[in-house]
């Protein structure tokens, strides 16, 4: 698939004058919880009401939404307040149901969105009608995994297509509940510049302090809206309680934003400017993550070598370490000169780092 500027005519058309804001509960829970969020959201930048009615949980026993019925409560949100509606389907029945409701846009979630065969049923599904599909990235970071979902709607005649970044799942934990992995979504975006972008800040953080710094950064990528779980009594909420925040807490992050305006010479300026320099802070971020992670490899070295009795410093492993880097850095323009200095420096620190694991008694 390439570019394809149609792709976002649905969100164009709707004429807003800031990114898309989707929000709404994790999942629908009663038609009063339904109801009671809906109308506080009326008062907010909010255009799409979410709700999850099937919840596909990773482990059993969870809450697993509370089906059909949910849908009725979407559908009268609708009639009360004049947002428009959003649910997960994961299979064709989902759709079916969905469609009988009027629900303005579905999502594929990311556990579905792994599964070429359900995509593809919901793909056929969904044939012939004119719905908005926002398609979640897969829960591994596998870009044409992702493209592979947007290409299998396209393909089934669906051209008001989203892509929803939620991050991506990894077995330790540390700041995300899911990694953002930014370069994934960059780098989709660098090829379908068209593809509406949003972001899911909540799924990606798994905590509601880290929703708006997400935000900001996404706005700053260019992304062309967010979708934020959003709850009337967020540490009640029967999933995801920690990640949700309240319809105010959504309101006042609406005002703090930056948003950029996309008018005039200068601000374009400033607005690309900013975009790489994000961009920038990104890889820069990746760059120490990694070279952590090079260094605590390091310390299982220093520990082996201590343990076998052997030198910290092996200059033929070394001089080999060092050579491939020169012929790698020319695929990617960096100098001979420049490997060399930035090589020495990790180096050092690889050999202070094992000296460390060495001397310790
Ligand atoms: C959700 O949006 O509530 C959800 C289950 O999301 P994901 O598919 O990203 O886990
Ligand atoms: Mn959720």
């Amino acid at each position: 698939m390439k570019n394809k500027k149609e792709l976002g005519t649905w969100l164009k058309d709707m004429d807003l004058a800031h990114p898309l804001l989707i929000a709404g509960p994790c999942s629908a829970e009663t038609q009063a919880q339904v109801l009671n969020i809906a109308h506080q959201l009326k008062d907010t930048d909010t255009t799409v009401l979410r709700a999850g009615i099937w919840k596909p949980r990773t482990r059993p026993g969870n809450f697993e939404g509370v089906g059909a019925v949910g849908l009725k409560w979407l559908q009268r949100a609708k009639e009360e307040t004049g947002l428009l509606t959003s649910t997960e389907v994961a299979n064709a029945n989902h759709v079916d149901l969905a469609l009988a409701h009027d629900v303005d846009i579905l999502w594929i979630g990311a556990r579905t969105t792994v599964s070429p065969f359900i995509v593809q049923e919901i793909a056929e599904a969904l044939k012939g009608t004119d719905k908005i599909v926002l398609i979640k990235n897969p829960v591994n970071p596998d870009l044409s995994l992702w493209l592979g979902a947007v290409e299998r709607f396209y393909e089934a005649g669906m051209k008001n297509l989203g892509v929803v970044h939620r991050g991506f799942s990894s077995y330790e934990k540390h700041t995300y509940r899911n990694n953002p992995e930014w370069q994934i979504p960059i780098d989709l975006q660098n090829r379908f510049p068209d593809l509406p972008l949003i972001l899911d800040p909540s799924h990606i953080a798994g905590r509601r302090d880290l929703i708006f710094d997400l935000c900001q950064t996404a706005l700053d990528l260019n992304y062309d809206g967010v979708m934020v779980e959003t709850h009337h009594d967020p540490n009640n909420a029967w999933s995801d309680a920690q990640q949700q925040i309240t319809p105010d807490t959504l309101k006042q992050m609406t005002v703090d934003l930056r948003i950029r305006v996309q008018e005039g010479d200068a601000l374009e300026y400033k607005n690309k400017l900013n975009t790489l320099r994000t961009k920038i802070d990104v890889l820069d971020h990746q760059l120490v993550e990694t070279l952590g992670k090079r260094m605590s490899i390091a310390d299982e070295i220093g520990g082996l070598k201590k343990s076998n009795n052997v030198a910290i410093l092996q200059t033929k492993r070394w001089n080999n370490v060092l050579n491939k880097m020169i012929v790698e850095g020319e695929e990617y323009k960096l100098s001979e000169d420049f490997i060399l200095k930035i090589y020495k420096a990790i180096h050092q620190e690889s050999i202070d780092h094992q000296n460390k694991v060495v001397t310790k008694k």
